[in-house]
């Protein structure tokens, strides 16, 4: 029985493995992968650390589009649980360490992840074809022939694992859905990008390069979308940083809906706006011949402060005890409520991972389609996406591990 597998990441080299560990030839496997060599979205993972998985995982760190998907879901964690995880990244000799309960490898570089995989997989004897970028696939009465160029190859089961170019790893022209055009009513969810930074309608460019501790919350008018806090990171257009990806998703979605969507930004989240206020009061009366810069120096960012109280209708130049009152309190509300208009997201390129992909509804528990018997799906190309925090590899690992070992039976 030939067995391929197209695309050589995440999802694709734990298939293989898990493949051969369940039985499958190995020598009857192949991998087809675009580029001249596997794993180059793995090594730029978690900065280059690779945050593999997270030690909190349930129902509540995914993002689905209906309630097949759930129980698609529900399943998989069950079937690859942390335990799980961990084990077998033990049996490729890395040992997990938990941060915070985010999970790397001890070593702290993606490329021992990457190099492990490899390692089993070559010695394995598993054929992997680079430069070899899959265009279509066809049925025949034996099983499936897969195009690449002028070439046909063909497999009696195959694993897609192609995921969808998020990050800046697509490859031109190819777009995913192409693939399954032999599959008639085969539905796909459009694809938008998620854990990505945010457009902001008013230039920023004075904060350009600020990282900064504070809290996200997106709102469609008075509709509440979703919070969270960390690090902020501003670019000239963009708000950014995992507390912006966290919330990025409800944004794409409303956005394309043409739904307003509006940030506030709270740069103190740990102080409440009374506490602020009493704040500025006091060390007005300690220094009334300062300057509001001055006397809030070592409590917010320079740029952002300036930024604020600008927008606060206050100059650098006036003392403090000028201020009018009534700045003074948009001041400090502008700092708990720092408002932007936001007109986008960023362009998949910069997303982590996508929205959208082949609905559950087509795949069973072990990601073979309930139309094409023999071919499966797996990771982002599946239209499940995760939180920030290791859960769009564990999704990756867990699709490719359960399509390997259902291939091999
Ligand atoms: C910068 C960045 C950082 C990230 N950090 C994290 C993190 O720390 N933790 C986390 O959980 N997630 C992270 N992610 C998300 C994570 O990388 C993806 O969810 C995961 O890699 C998806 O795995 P996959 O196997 O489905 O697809 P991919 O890893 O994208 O692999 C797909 C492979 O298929 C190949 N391919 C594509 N099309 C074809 C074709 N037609 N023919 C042949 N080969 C093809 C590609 O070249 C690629 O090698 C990050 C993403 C990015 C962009």
């Amino acid at each position: 029985m030939e067995i391929a597998i197209i695309g050589c990441g995440a999802s694709g080299m734990a298939a293989a493995v898990s493949a051969v560990r369940n039985g499958a030839d190995p020598h009857h496997i192949t991998i087809y992968e675009a580029f001249d060599r596997p794993g180059r979205k793995l090594l730029a993972t978690g900065n280059g650390r690779c945050n593999l998985g997270n030690e909190f995982l349930d129902e509540s760190c995914f993002y689905l589009s209906d309630e097949a998907g759930l129980i698609f879901l529900s399943s998989l964690l069950r079937s690859f649980t942390v335990s799980d995880l961990t084990a077998f990244f033990e049996s490729l000799d890395i040992i997990t360490e938990s941060k915070k309960g985010y999970l790397y490898p001890r070593s702290m570089q993606a490329a021992s992840v990457l190099n492990s995989l490899m390692t089993e997989i070559n010695e394995s004897g598993i054929r992997i074809c680079i430069n070899t970028p899959v265009t279509g696939i066809s049925k025949d009465k034996a099983g499936f022939i897969l195009r690449s160029g002028d070439q046909n190859f063909s497999a009696d089961k195959v694993i897609v694992s192609t995921g969808l170019g998020s990050g800046g790893f697509a490859i031109p022209g190819f777009e995913a859905s192409g693939l399954f055009s032999c599959i008639e009513d085969l539905s796909f969810k459009k694809l938008l990008p998620a854990l990505c930074g945010l457009k902001v309608s008013e230039d920023i460019s004075s904060v350009a390069g600020v990282r900064a501790r504070g809290g996200v919350s997106l709102y469609s008018g008075n509709e509440f979308l979703g919070s969270d806090e960390g690090e902020i990171q501003f670019t000239k257009d963009c708000i950014s940083g995992i507390p912006v990806f966290q919330v990025s998703r409800q944004a794409s979605v409303y956005l394309d809906q043409s739904r307003s969507v509006t940030a506030s930004v709270d740069l103190c989240p740990e102080i409440s706006e009374e506490d602020l206020k009493l704040l500025l009061t006091d060390r007005i009366r300690r220094h009334p011949g300062r300057k509001i810069y001055e006397i809030f120096n070592g409590v917010i960012n320079e740029k952002l402060l300036k930024f604020v109280y600008l927008k606060a209708g206050i100059s650098g130049r006036d003392k403090v005890l000028d201020i009018p009152e009534e700045k003074k309190n948009t001041f400090i509300e502008t700092l708990k409520n720092l408002r932007f208009e936001i007109i986008g997201t960023e362009k998949s390129e910069k997303a982590q991972t996508m929205r959208g992909g082949i609905e559950l509804i087509n795949i069973n528990e072990d990601c073979e389609l309930k139309r094409a018997p023999g071919l499966y799906v797996t990771g982002e190309l599946l239209d499940i996406d995760g939180k920030c925090g290791g859960y769009n590899l564990w999704l990756a690992w867990a699709t490719g591990i359960a399509a390997g070992r259902s291939v091999a039976k």
